[in-house]
């Protein structure tokens, strides 16, 4: 079910801007809009899920995670990188629709945040 406001439904039905990098039945990926690395991608399930809280397709986390590792592959981050799932307030999430961020192409500092 899509949310009629929620920017990641937005983009994912077209009707605001966001290049597809990747695209599948279950997820697709676009280039987070402030990045904070040479490579900001962000992996999205199609489905509207708020967070990781209310995840319980576990095929969907599967594929989420897995998509998350063919970009950063395919982005030749063979240096490292991380992956950032912010969840509900204290998790710093300010987008409530499922996603996670991979980050890499140059030395992240150590917090746990996808600001880092
Ligand atoms: P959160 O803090 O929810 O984990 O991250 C939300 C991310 O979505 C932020 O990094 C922000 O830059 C990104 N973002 C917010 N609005 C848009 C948008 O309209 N397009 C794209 N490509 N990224 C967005
Ligand atoms: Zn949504």
């Amino acid at each position: 079910m899509a949310s009629d406001d929620c920017i990641f439904c937005k983009i994912r039905a077209g009707s605001i801007p966001g290049k597809k990098l990747f695209e599948d039945e279950l997820v697709f990926a676009i280039a987070d809009i402030h990045p904070q690395a040479p490579t900001h991608i962000l992996v999205i399930p199609k489905e509207h899920v708020a967070s990781l809280w209310e995840l319980a397709d576990e095929r969907l986390a599967g594929r989420l995670l897995f998509v998350a590792a063919e970009l950063a592959r395919e982005a030749r981050l063979a240096e490292g990188w991380r992956l950032i799932v912010n969840t509900r307030e204290h998790g710093g999430q300010e987008v409530s629709h499922l996603h996670l961020h991979v980050l890499g192409g140059r030395a992240l500092g150590r917090m746990l945040s996808a600001r880092t």
